[in-house]
């Protein structure tokens, strides 16, 4: 995998590690090969608020690429509050093991790797710093990942030590921002953004997700404001993925386990995270 932004080699081993990151802890006898390398691109999926929507469209686009024939992980990196079990109607499973690694479970297509399948969720909460960058690495080192075109890292929401310990472990092809329109939200993704820069991993573009309702008339009620996550993607010189429009249809898919490409997939709004996910992976492809 080539990358142009920002990779850097270890000063006594010529192997790669992550965007932005000298240093490798365990690189004293060097025996480490660089992480994910059966991997093709890998995508982390962000946001500088919690609540906009991060973890439903990193859902929806895993299923999208899984659809269009690539072959798709996806990390729930969200420690402190993991949705993934709930979003693929998993909440029961529990990974199995073989030798010390843990198999990815499998549902819609993709493989999935969550903290929810593991432990109780409340117990993740207290955890601090170095437990979690460890949870992290062992999702990273120590998972059964097969040859993936993708894998799909649902950040935490905002900048701390799990976007960093990601975006320092592992080659990012590149982070997708997703926001709502309003002001508050923006806000926040303003630092989202900086924090990628300056870790020089690539931001693919921003999702404008909530963009707004569709009345019975078919006019379009702006509730949380009009076009601002276009605006802030122009004003910062990034790519619009896609506007995902509020619909109820996509709360009920996250909650039920049946995200709504699969149980509305003619709808306009699955339309429009299709349409998302194909612009990520023309990013990505751009960017490779
Ligand atoms: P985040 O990962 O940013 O915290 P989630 O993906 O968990 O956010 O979404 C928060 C809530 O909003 C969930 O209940 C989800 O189903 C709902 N939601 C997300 N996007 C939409 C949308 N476009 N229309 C309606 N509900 C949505």
């Amino acid at each position: 995998m080539s990358h142009e932004h920002g990779e850097q080699k270890h000063s006594s081993c010529s192997h790669h590690h992550g965007n932005g990151d000298a240093s490798h802890e365990s690189c004293g006898s060097c025996s480490h090969e660089q992480p994910l390398k059966q991997v093709k691109h890998i995508i982390a999926v962000a946001s500088g608020k919690g609540g906009v929507g991060k973890s439903t469209f990193a859902v929806n686009l895993a299923i999208s690429l899984a659809q269009s024939g690539a072959k798709v992980g996806l990390i729930d990196a969200d420690l402190y509050g993991p949705s993934i079990p709930t979003m693929f109607g998993l909440l029961d499973e529990k990974p199995t093991v073989t030798g010390k690694n843990l198999v990815p479970l499998e549902k819609y297509g993709v493989k999935l790797m969550s903290i929810g399948f593991l432990i109780e969720p409340e117990t993740a909460v207290i955890w601090r710093g170095p437990l979690v960058s460890s949870a992290i690495k062992q999702f990273i080192n120590e998972v059964e990942w097969p040859e993936l075109d993708y894998l799909i890292f649902d950040l935490p929401p905002g900048t701390g030590d799990i976007q960093l310990t990601i975006a320092q472990t592992v080659p990012l092809s590149g982070a997708v921002i997703v926001t709502t329109p309003q002001d508050v939200a923006l806000a926040d993704v303003a630092k989202a953004v900086a924090m990628f820069r300056k870790v020089d991993v690539p931001i693919l573009g921003l999702v404008e997700n909530m963009s707004y309702y569709e009345l019975p008339d078919g006019s379009k009620d702006y509730i949380f404001g009009n076009h601002g996550g276009e605006k802030f993607a122009k004003v910062q010189g990034l790519t619009l993925l896609g506007t995902i429009p509020i619909d109820r249809a996509v709360r009920e898919g996250g909650d039920n386990g049946q995200p709504c490409m699969l149980s509305n997939p003619d709808s306009a709004t699955s339309k429009s995270i299709k349409a998302a996910a194909e612009e990520v992976a023309r990013q990505v492809a751009r960017l490779a």
